[in-house]
C-alpha cells in the first residue's frame, strides 16, 4: 500500500467498491447531481479556490500517485482536519476510474450545490442564456460574468448542467464565485418585466452594432448555440445587436459572442 505520511491507513481506498467511490461514479450522470445536489470539482487550484470562497466540500479525494506533497496540498490536509472534512487517500489505479480522461487531475473534491432566487434589488448588469447546450460554452461564460464583474447568470429553458465536469472545469474555479439562477421560460418573460435598465437580445438579423452606450443595468440575452434566442424571448428585448461578421461566416461561438458584449457593457468600468 502507497501511503504518504499525512495519511493514516484508514484514510486509504484501495478498492473501487467504496461508497464513496460509487457516489463520485454516479455524479457523472446528470439525473443523479440533480437528485443529489452534489457536485465534482478537479484539480488542487479549482478545489483551494472553492475553499477560499467559503464552499466546504463534504470530501477530499486524492491520489497516491503524487509521492511528493506539495505545500498547498499539505495546507489543504490540515485544513481539512481542523474543519472535520473527510480527507482520503485512492490507489492510483481507483483514482484513474474516477479521473476525467482527459488532462486528468489528481485531487479532486464534491461540492453541494447553490442556486440563487432571481435578483430582487437590481443593481448589476446579469446576463440569460437560452438553452444554451454546449457545458464548455457555459463554463467560459461563467469565468468571463467573473472576471467582468457583472451580477450573475440566468439559464432560461432546458440549459446543460453547470455543474457538469466539463463546465466546472472551463470556468477555472469562477462556479464558485458567480450567482446562477434557473428559470422556466414564462417565469424569466413575467420576471423580466419589471427590469429598470435595457433589456438587450443579440441576434444574427439585428440591424444595430453592438457597440453602443447601454443604460445600466443591462440584461443581455443570448440565444442556444443551434437556434438563437426563441422568438418570445426576442418579444421581451427593447433592442436587438449584432456584432460584425465577414460576409461568408454565419454566426460566433456564443461564449465568444457573451464576451464580446459584456466588455462592451461594461466598457466605462473596465477600460477606463
Ligand atoms: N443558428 C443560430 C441562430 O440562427 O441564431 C446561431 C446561434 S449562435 C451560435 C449562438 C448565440 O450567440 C446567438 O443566439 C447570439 O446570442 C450569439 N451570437 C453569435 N454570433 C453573434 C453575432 N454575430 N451577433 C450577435 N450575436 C451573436
Amino acid at each position: 500500500m502507497s501511503c504518504s505520511s499525512e495519511f493514516l491507513p484508514r484514510d486509504y481506498i484501495g478498492s473501487v467498491h467504496n461508497k464513496k467511490i460509487k457516489l463520485i461514479r454516479t455524479l457523472n450522470r446528470k439525473k443523479t447531481r440533480q437528485e443529489s445536489g452534489l457536485f465534482i470539482a478537479e484539480g488542487t487550484s479549482i478545489v483551494t479556490m472553492g475553499i477560499s470562497c467559503d464552499w466546504i466540500p463534504q470530501f477530499i479525494l486524492m491520489s497516491a500517485r503524487t509521492k511528493k506533497i506539495s505545500r498547498i496540498r499539505t495546507e489543504l490536509i490540515r485544513w481539512a482536519r481542523t474543519h472535520r472534512v473527510v480527507c482520503l487517500q485512492l490507489s492510483e489505479s481507483v483514482f484513474e476510474k474516477i479521473a476525467t480522461r482527459e488532462n486528468p487531475q489528481d485531487l479532486l473534491a464534491v461540492f453541494v450545490q447553490r442556486w440563487c432566487r432571481p435578483p430582487q434589488i437590481i443593481t448589476q448588469s446579469w446576463i440569460v442564456l437560452e438553452n444554451v447546450r454546449d457545458p464548455g460554452n457555459l463554463g467560459t461564460i461563467i469565468r468571463t460574468v467573473d472576471a467582468t464583474g457583472i451580477g450573475g447568470i440566468i439559464l432560461v429553458g432546458s440549459c446543460c448542467d453547470p455543474y457538469t465536469r466539463e463546465a466546472v472545469r472551463a470556468s477555472m474555479g469562477s462556479i464558485f464565485h458567480v450567482p446562477l439562477v434557473r428559470m422556466e421560460r414564462t417565469a424569466f418573460l413575467q420576471w423580466c418585466r419589471r427590469w429598470p435598465g435595457d433589456v438587450i437580445g443579440t441576434h444574427l438579423s439585428a440591424r444595430e452594432d453592438f457597440r453602443q452606450r447601454y443604460n445600466a443595468p443591462v440584461l443581455l440575452l443570448m440565444g442556444s448555440e443551434g437556434s438563437g434566442l426563441s422568438p418570445n424571448m426576442v418579444g421581451a428585448c427593447a433592442q436587438l445587436v449584432r456584432i460584425p461578421m465577414v460576409e461568408h461566416i454565419d454566426s460566433l461561438n456564443l461564449a465568444i459572442a457573451a464576451a464580446l458584449m459584456i466588455y462592451e457593457l461594461r466598457r466605462e468600468v473596465l477600460f477606463f
